[in-house]
């Protein structure tokens, strides 16, 4: 694990973050910034830096990230109610931390977005 960004360092534990939920192949934790009620940020652990960086081999992680995530939405009691997932990628996806990353938002009636 070489990743050098914020996220590398709370998977390594040299940065502290409210992880809830975590497993050999990804780590989840509260956002810093929360956009939402619940706002909780899905990181594989395999440094990759955008989607756009992710090979053939390693796609399964994505649907792992939106796995845990969804399970997290059963186990927290909302899943039926809605959430929302999204992964920003690059300047106009408006990502600033290059490690892949999915967001779960929920907890309230998200507005629709755009730009
Ligand atoms: P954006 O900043 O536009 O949401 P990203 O999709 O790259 O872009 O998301 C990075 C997210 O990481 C942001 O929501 C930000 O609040 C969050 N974040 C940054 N530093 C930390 C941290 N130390 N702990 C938890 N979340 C963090």
């Amino acid at each position: 694990m070489t990743d050098s960004t914020i996220f590398g360092k709370i998977i390594r534990r040299e940065l502290p973050a409210d992880i809830v939920y975590e497993d050999d192949e990804l780590i989840a934790f509260r956002d810093i910034a929360p956009q939402a009620p619940v706002h909780v940020l899905f990181v594989p652990k395999t440094p990759i830096a955008t989607l756009n960086d992710l090979q053939a081999d390693q796609a399964a992680i994505v649907g792992k990230l939106a796995h845990a995530a969804a399970a997290y939405a059963q186990r927290e009691g909302f899943a039926q109610d809605g959430y929302r997932l999204v992964m920003n990628c690059n300047e106009h996806g408006g990502q600033t931390v290059f490690q892949l990353h999915l967001h779960l938002l929920a907890g309230a009636h998200l507005g629709r977005f755009g730009t």
